[in-house]
């Protein structure tokens, strides 16, 4: 019988290795300590868990493509960004997960993305594995044609490794609807294959689902409303801070106002807006995405409600709740001090890994509810996941019929982490809900799969 702290001395001496077979990927490291951290009780609890080689395999993906991605601009000039994908564990089934287009991309934040991806998927209870991938391209300030031309020759490569029943990217950072297009046109035209499951997040009329747009903020929204109710509270007339405007951030401060609730934020790398009559989502649409432009233009149009604050910290601003939802360690020990001292009762992640693991243990000694991404932002890979069920039939549901199937998947989560974390003596931890739960039915998959 392993004991707790023998366990526990196991893992240390895994993300040691961890740490010194990849180097220099802080943020791989970062999620791998997230999560190994809270594994010991389920491992000490459960011997066939702590069988050698087990938590080895799933903190190694099983196969990592680096390509080179050379286009040209509008100028005929030529560049070359470098393209990744991560296919991180197939034991639940295909790979799944979205491509990112920053100047931040490299291997570990893809390997972290990807990490990730393999516990949410498993947490959504739907037949999808996890993976990751993208490119270091920026597609800021880049004409439509440049995009085009990008993402054709990202998919020249790209194509040959992914497939319905293989591996299903979707989008991240820098890859919305424009993206998908592009990258669906050159798959079809190099595959001559109507294979609309390749690809999630494509338009309502050609296989994309509806909601999916909104999936990732609204799920995100639901999340949080489930971790109020279990303390007695609901989001009627709270207010809410949310960073970044991009598409979680979009639908988290429109599914907040449908629910009552007001967000008076949100932002870009160039600073943030305060809104005190709340976020205009219509406004916010207009700008961002059909000018792609950046939120002073918001400020500057919404009048004097709304101020724009250059290169400001979003979490300044007091509200109930916080929704992180932009990009990785953007809130830290300080931001939740903030966060705390303004009496904010709930924070829930859009964003992946948005919260540095100091900031999530102040939340937590403090009292927050948090909600960590996995759980909070799985609403978007879940309703993927039923686009690809809807391009397997050949059918499209009705936005009423998706919204309820999330609705529902986002609740089961909320209570699967709830019961998880008390089944492990660790009461209202999200974090250790989310992660062992994950763990549970991945490892499951594996020990029936066999040594592969
Ligand atoms: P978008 O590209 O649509 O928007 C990203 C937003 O975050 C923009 O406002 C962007 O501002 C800001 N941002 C990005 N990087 C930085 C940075 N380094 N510093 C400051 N601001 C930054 O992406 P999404 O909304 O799709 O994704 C946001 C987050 O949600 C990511 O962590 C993503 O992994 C996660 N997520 C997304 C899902 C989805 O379905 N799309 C699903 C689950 C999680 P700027 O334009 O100035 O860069």
């Amino acid at each position: 019988m392993t004991t707790r702290s023998e366990t526990r001395t196991a893992l240390d001496h895994l993300l040691t290795e961890i740490e010194h077979r990849n180097p220099a990927q802080p943020e791989f490291h970062q999620a791998a300590h997230e999560v190994l951290e809270t594994l010991a009780p389920v491992l000490a609890a459960r011997p066939e868990y702590a069988e050698p080689g087990l938590v080895e395999r799933l903190v190694e993906p099983e196969r990592q493509v680096i390509f080179r991605v050379p286009w040209q601009d509008d100028q005929g000039r030529v560049h070359v960004n470098r393209g990744f994908r991560v296919e991180f564990n197939s034991a639940l089934g295909p790979y799944k997960g979205g491509l990112r287009f920053h100047p931040s991309v490299n291997l570990g934040v893809i390997k972290f993305l990807g990490f990730e991806q393999v516990f949410k998927n498993a947490l959504t209870g739907l037949g999808i594995g996890g993976g990751k991938g993208g490119s270091d391209f920026d597609p800021h300030g880049r004409s439509d044609a440049e995009v085009m031309r990008f993402c054709q020759s990202f998919m020249t490569e790209l194509y040959r490794h992914i497939g319905e029943h293989t591996d299903v990217p979707a989008g991240d950072i820098g890859v919305g609807g424009r993206e998908i297009g592009y990258l669906f046109g050159q798959y079809r035209r190099i595959t001559n294959r109507w294979e609309a499951g390749v690809l999630t997040g494509k338009g309502a009329g050609w296989g994309g689902s509806l909601i999916r747009p909104e999936a990732t903020g609204y799920g995100n929204v639901l999340f949080a409303a489930a971790m109020l109710r279990e303390r007695g509270e609901d989001l009627e007339g709270q207010t809410a801070v949310v960073s970044g405007s991009g598409n979680v951030a979009i639908y988290t401060i429109e599914k907040l106002a449908a629910l009552g609730a007001n967000a008076v934020t949100c932002s870009d790398s160039s600073g943030y807006v305060v809104d005190e009559k709340g976020i205009d989502v219509e406004l916010l649409k207009q700008v961002k995405e059909v000018e792609r432009g950046r939120v002073d233009t918001y400020a500057e149009r919404r009048g004097s409600s709304a101020r724009f604050v250059p290169g400001g910290r979003v979490w300044e601003v007091p509200a109930d709740l916080a929704l992180p939802s932009a990009t990785q360690n953007e809130l830290d020990e300080n931001d939740a001090a903030t966060l705390v001292r303004n009496g904010v009762k709930a924070v829930s992640e859009g964003a992946n890994m948005p919260a540095t693991p100091e900031a999530v243990h102040l939340l937590q000694r403090s009292g927050v509810a948090f909600g960590p991404g996995k759980a909070a932002n799985a609403g978007g890979v879940a309703v993927s996941a039923l686009e690809m069920a809807q391009n397997h039939a050949r059918t499209s549901w009705t936005a009423a019929r998706v919204e309820e199937e999330l609705t529902r998947i986002m609740n089961d989560i909320h209570t699967t982490c709830h019961e998880t974390a008390d089944r492990y003596g660790a009461p209202g931890d999200y974090v250790t809900g989310a992660n062992i739960a994950g763990f549970e039915r991945v490892a499951d998959a594996m020990l029936a799969q066999g040594v592969i």
